[in-house]
């Protein structure tokens, strides 16, 4: 052992940890699935960071494991290499988008609390896009895009290594974070905007300050870039895009009811107002990558003419997307009777987003700068909501009591049992029940469950998720009924 940093290259199997690994290290003997998995769970190398040699750990042996044994040993191999590594790369397969396996790992990885990048690899082309949106949801931070297999995106991931591990390049050449700088300044119109240290890295990057990210979504002329305009106005902090981000979007950060809020900047929304162009439709594909991006998602609709068609739609693919949502009322100072309005308001929120009961609704003025404080309170609210955990014990006390009350029906001529509720994980607020029957269980009674527990742990304008898992009663042979 050296005293070296070391990474480990951690993910899910298949999403090309191997050869991220190859590609970092100059190993061209890639496969080497001539050794039985069980005798290489993991391989070192070294590999050149900005001049620096780190060691790098790939676990990507255990793709080789024998079935049935492969989540424990996963697991196990993951956890080892995490506790020996100074820094985490996380890698998920940007085309097959954030699955069940990689919200595994992602929690394995949280919990290890060591310093964490998250690397969308086979970002090539543009099949992986949707992936790498999607990403952000893992609450690693923001995803750097990469292809291992095609080489591109590796300067970024070098940038955020050296950042990580707070090392300088010792490269003469022109640095990566050199052409990187460029490469910002030729995005941000701001002079301002991108400020950025002799590294290139910009001065307010601080994995540990975590910021809320919000996306603003709405349809055409409903004054989302008014309302941009009006926020970052109120507190002009912006830093421009960060490294990870280096897609076409571009973030913007402002601090917020002493929060830092990043706003995905959707479209350009703010330039759009400050050169004045005619409204750009928001396509349909904006939106749901401004959706991915977020936690909270400010459904922003005109109050002359709220809630319309294309409103809905976009209602719709947030809650499906599972982000908290937040009406804006925009254009308030523009109606007579308010209090009419709002009444207006609050019945159609509640018939046409009827999945998430709840949903906060704040008037602003978007133009008048009016609303804005308590529009970011409820944003920071929602996000609370959203990363709610409720405690095993006091879910089975309800899911008792919501039993009795209502209980679930039988099918059959047999009674179908939920036996055990807990959450599995937040973000938004998801649970599994183990059933007896989860097939036959009716649609309508998780409604009334989802219901039930909104109401009873005040989890208001976020979904929820309840998903149910067979268990049969151990001590039930299924002889007796
Ligand atoms: P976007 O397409 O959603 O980005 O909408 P814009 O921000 O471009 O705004 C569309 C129009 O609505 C512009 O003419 C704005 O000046 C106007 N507008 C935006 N917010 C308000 C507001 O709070 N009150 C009034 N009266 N007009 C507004």
């Amino acid at each position: 052992m050296t005293d070296r940093p070391t990474i480990a290259i951690v993910g899910r199997p298949n999403v090309g940890k191997s050869t991220l690994y190859n590609r970092l290290t100059n190993t061209h003997d890639a496969l080497v699935s001539d050794l039985p998995g069980l005798t290489r769970d993991r391989r070192e190398g070294e590999a050149a960071f900005g001049g620096h040699m780190l060691t790098l750990v790939d676990t990507a042996g255990l793709e080789e494991a024998k079935p049935g044994s492969i989540a424990d040993r996963m697991r196990k191999q993951s956890e080892t290499a995490l506790q020996t590594a100074d820094l985490v790369l996380f890698v998920i397969d940007a085309r097959d988008g954030v699955t069940g396996a990689d919200e595994g790992f992602a929690k394995i990885v949280r919990e290890a609390g060591k310093p964490t990048i998250l690397v969308a690899n086979k970002c090539e082309g543009r099949r992986g896009e949707d992936g790498f949106y999607e990403a952000f949801k893992l609450g690693l931070g923001d995803p750097v895009a990469i292809s291992a297999e095609h080489g591109e995106g590796l300067g970024d991931l070098e940038v955020d290594v050296l950042a990580a591990l707070g090392l300088k390049s010792i490269v003469k050449h022109k640095s990566k974070q050199q052409r990187r700088r460029d490469a910002y300044e030729d995005i941000d119109e701001d002079e301002d905007a991108t400020e950025v240290d002799d590294d290139g890295k910009p001065v307010t990057k601080d994995r540990t300050l975590k910021p809320l990210r919000v996306a603003i979504v709405g349809r055409p002329n409903a004054g989302k870039s008014t309302l941009v305009n009006a926020l970052l106005g109120e507190d002009r902090m912006i830093t421009g895009p960060e490294p990870g981000l280096t897609r076409d979007s571009v973030s913007i950060d402002f601090q917020s009811q002493g929060r830092l809020v990043r706003l995905f900047d959707t479209a350009g929304l703010r330039r759009k107002a400050k050169i004045h162009e005619a409204a750009e439709k928001l396509s349909a594909s904006d939106a749901v990558r401004a959706i991915r991006f977020a936690e909270v998602v400010v459904l922003l609709v005109d109050a002359e003419h709220p809630l319309e068609h294309q409103d809905l739609t976009i209602g719709n693919m947030i809650t499906e997307e599972g982000r908290a949502i937040v009406v804006a009322v925009n254009k308030w100072d523009l109606i007579e009777d308010k209090n009419k309005k709002l009444q207006e308001v609050k019945l159609l929120v509640e018939q046409s987003l009827a999945q998430v009961p709840g949903v906060p609704i704040v008037a602003v003025s978007a133009l008048g700068e009016r609303g804005l404080d308590p529009l970011m309170k409820a944003v920071i609210k929602a996000s609370d909501t959203w990363n709610r955990r409720v405690s095993t014990g006091d879910l089975n006390r309800w899911l008792q009591e919501a039993l009795q009350r209502h209980s679930p029906p039988a099918v059959s001529g047999r009674r179908i049992k939920l036996r055990y509720i807990t959450q599995t994980s937040a973000r938004p607020p998801s649970f599994i029940a183990f059933c007896s029957r989860p097939e036959e269980m009716p649609k309508s009674y998780i409604k009334y469950l989802s219901n039930s527990l909104r109401q009873a742990f005040n989890l208001p304008g976020v979904p929820i998720r309840i998903g149910l898992r067979k268990q049969d009663n151990p001590y039930d042979t299924g002889k007796r009924r």
